[in-house]
């Protein structure tokens, strides 16, 4: 099934603001909200869409749309990443937002959430016309964003240049460097060591901790991970490094698969050099669609959201699922895989390790003091460790799956901050 098919859905599941809406209600009723509370944090405080013009390469001007959308700030100022797609909508960003706030409680750091994107198929601009609009995107957003307010990162399709251009386009609005505006800035201008791996990191913490929970060492299982962006290619690698066999791992056209195992080291060298994961010799070509449903042990779904749908998920194989995407899976097929007795680590919990960085990027810039590398590894584990535990104990004492118990602790710790704060005026 494409992705068209699935966003066109008339059931609803594939909306991701209704996944996102739904599961909060959830837990808002475990928690037993206060309705007032309730009304204000399943909406999102501020939504910003700006249509602007960049001057293509041949001289014609073409319209872009971009979104910005800050769901909560109570607990510290918005932060999340940008995604250029030509799926984005103000609907899926309104998702993504939410799901920020929740994952930066859930890991206990002191920010908000946000979400961006522009809806651009980043592959059919030049280099000059992708900073082009990334620079008038920014200029768009310089009333929204900065250091004290709302601090972007990068999403899909993003990624440090991106993050290079929007920073030094806020700075000459300023008339000065504003390095904290944005993280996942290159470490020459003020980015942090490790944030480039940092989510693929923290989601391979949380899947050697998972897996201890259910008395699996990482040599005993078998992987695939979809989606060979950031945050999956990182994965793959470090799960390989813990010792898991990975058996497959894909991109938007497809994968390749191997039962005994992907040699990572190479996969990881032919995609550099080739640009695609096609042709891999002694692998075989999979199909997008059946990349989910594949033998294994552990699933990462880290591209994209409702890749694990009612259609899938009693087909799903992996004991384990580990969301390093945002998403992946929708209200309907959580309730399949955990009536099947599969565990789902959640995108708030396992993939947070990239806001984590983040905000240790900002600390570091609002500082002007720089970690290692090893500092900040090791910082980011504590963390890690400490929320999985904290998650995997509330599901414990409460009879919840990890989904729940992650938004149980999430959406009371920002309650708190809003009621503690109160409604203004
Ligand atoms: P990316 O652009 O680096 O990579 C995305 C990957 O997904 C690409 O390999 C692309 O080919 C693949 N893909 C797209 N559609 C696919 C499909 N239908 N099937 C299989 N593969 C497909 O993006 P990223 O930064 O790695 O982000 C991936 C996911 O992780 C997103 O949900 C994002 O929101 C989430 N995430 C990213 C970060 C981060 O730090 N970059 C942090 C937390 C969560």
């Amino acid at each position: 099934m494409s992705i068209e098919q699935l966003t066109e859905s008339p059931s609803g599941e594939y909306d991701a603001w209704r996944t996102a809406q739904d599961q909060f209600d959830r837990a808002a009723t475990i928690i037993q909200l206060e309705p007032e509370l309730r009304a204000v944090l399943r909406e999102v405080q501020r939504e910003f869409t700006v249509h602007f013009p960049v001057k293509l390469d041949d001289g014609s001007v073409q319209m872009f749309t971009g979104y910005r959308v800050q769901h909560n700030v109570n607990r510290g100022p918005a932060k999340g990443g940008i995604r250029y797609s030509p799926e984005v909508s103000l609907s899926e960003v309104k998702a993504l937002a939410m799901w920020m706030t929740w994952k930066c409680a859930v890991v206990d750091i002191p920010f908000g959430g946000a979400k961006g994107g522009v809806v651009v198929d980043r592959r059919r601009l030049s280099l000059a016309e992708l900073e082009r609009l990334t620079r008038r995107f920014a200029a768009e957003l310089t009333a929204l964003i900065g250091p004290d307010r709302d601090i972007p990162a990068p999403d899909m399709n993003t990624d440090g240049q991106i993050m290079a251009w929007i920073m030094d386009t806020i700075s000459m609005h300023r008339g000065y460097s504003v390095p904290a505006v944005v993280t996942g800035k290159p470490v020459d201008i003020g980015g942090s060591q490790g944030r480039i791996e940092a989510t693929g990191r923290g989601v391979t913490i949380a899947t050697v901790a998972a897996l201890e929970k259910i008395g699996l060492q990482p040599h005993q299982v078998r992987v695939v991970v979809q989606g060979f962006g950031n945050v999956g290619s990182v994965s793959a690698r470090l799960l390989d490094e813990a010792g898991c066999t990975v058996v497959a791992v894909s991109e938007d056209y497809g994968g390749i698969y191997n039962p005994i195992g992907l040699p990572m080291k190479k996969v990881l060298e032919y995609r550099r050099q080739n640009g695609t994961l096609r042709g891999f010799p002694g692998a075989q070509e999979i199909g997008t669609a059946e990349v989910v449903t594949l033998d294994c042990d552990v699933l990462v779904p880290a591209a994209i959201e409702n890749q694990i749908t009612s259609a899938n998920a009693e087909r799903i194989r992996a004991r384990l699922v580990v969301e390093g995407a945002n998403g992946p899976t929708t209200p309907e097929a959580d309730q399949i895989l955990n009536r099947r007795g599969v565990l789902v680590v959640p995108d708030i919990l396992a993939n947070a390790g990239g806001v984590t960085v983040s905000y240790f990027e900002w600390v570091q810039d609002l500082q002007s003091f720089f970690w290692s590398e090893h500092e900040v590894n090791q910082k980011l584990r504590a963390i890690m460790l400490r929320a999985f535990e904290d998650i995997w104990n509330i599901a414990q004492q409460r009879g919840l799956d990890l989904r729940m118990a992650a938004y149980v602790k999430a959406v009371a710790a920002v309650a708190a901050a809003t009621r503690d704060r109160g409604i203004y005026p």
